[in-house]
């Protein structure tokens, strides 16, 4: 295996503005090349009709933060969807080593993902569809700036409702985002930074690519169901049981989250990150709390701890 970007194949580059995408490497059909000559089909169902799923796992210091979670999460969704790829964990997990390998990042977000793949015939038949494996490594990014990070994120509640559970499973992680992006554009309309979309009965479900917690007297809550189950979120709940923190999901109302001491959200795009505002109103005194400084600094400490992670294996 070629493990030299220098040395990778040029695809015809000719119309591709290279200064379009991050730098990065992509591993898709046999080959590692850089992200801006990956390309697919227009006829991919994947792109047509966002038949597909993916997971994203990150690189923090040279290390994979959890990278067998994010595998498993991966392959369950292959299964729901019967899609098959001829790789198993430890292949993919091989490949995905090499993409951060070759692109030299030392904090990436990287990404595997399995589309329906394109048809022969065009066939309406998905069973005729060969499914397509890619990956890719790109510099890591947060859905929270340092200056966010620091100060709590607005936000707003969307009046949009999440995809149902009853829709599409959330367990199988999907790019049906148009319910997430408007809503992300509503919430810019109304002077906030992100969005939190509600269930189809009106509860609190998830953003634009992460969960919510809420903290009340010393204990965490989260949604339970309708969203997908973060692995950021999952590793805050891990943590909890280690602190003796009481951490459960369940229902949450709107009117649980506004009255909250603290509320942050969860993503593998940026961990723990504080929310301030809700609806253009502070939590509690509209300061990051002490339960999400805790839980974030414990939460990056860990992505030394070899229990969690691993090092990527660069040449
Ligand atoms: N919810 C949605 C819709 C997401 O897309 C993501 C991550 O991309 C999350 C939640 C958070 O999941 P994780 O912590 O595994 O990154």
């Amino acid at each position: 295996m070629d493990r030299q970007v220098s040395a990778l194949p040029t695809l015809g580059s000719r119309h591709v503005d290279p200064h379009n995408y991050p730098s990065g490497v992509a591993y898709l059909d046999g080959q590692y090349v850089p992200v801006s000559e990956a390309k697919i089909s227009v006829l991919d169902y994947g792109f047509l009709h966002s038949d597909a799923t993916y997971d994203t796992v990150h690189v923090w210091n040279g290390r994979f933060f959890r990278l067998d979670l994010h595998i498993e999460r991966f392959f369950g969704g292959l299964e729901r969807l019967r899609m098959s790829i001829p790789y198993d964990r430890e292949a993919v997990a091989e490949i995905l080593h090499n993409c951060v390998a070759l692109s030299g990042h030392r904090s990436a977000y990287v990404e595997m993902l399995c589309t329906r793949g394109a048809s022969p015939t065009f066939s309406r038949d998905p069973r005729d569809a060969v499914n397509r494996f890619m990956a890719f490594a790109i510099p890591f990014g947060s859905v929270a700036n340092a200056e966010q990070l620091e100060r709590g994120l607005h936000v707003a509640i969307s009046n949009r409702v999440r995809i149902p559970p009853a829709s599409i499973d959330p367990a199988i992680k999907n790019y049906h985002w148009l319910d997430l992006v408007r809503g992300l554009y509503d919430a810019y309309d109304n002077n906030a930074e992100t969005a939190l979309l509600l269930d189809f009965d009106g509860n609190v479900a998830e953003g634009p690519g992460f969960n919510v917690l809420t903290v009340k007297d010393g204990r965490l809550t989260t949604p339970a169901t309708g969203v997908l189950p973060g692995i950021t979120r999952r590793t805050v709940f891990d943590l909890c049981a280690e602190l003796g923190i009481e951490a459960a999901a369940t229902t949450v109302s709107v009117e649980a989250l506004r009255g909250a001491d603290e509320v942050f959200i969860t993503s593998t795009a940026g961990g723990i990150m504080p929310v301030t505002r809700i609806d253009g109103a502070p939590i509690a005194d509209g300061k990051v709390g002490p339960m999400t400084r805790r839980l974030k600094d414990l939460y990056w400490q860990r992505h030394e701890d070899p229990a969690w992670s691993s090092p990527v294996r660069y040449p």
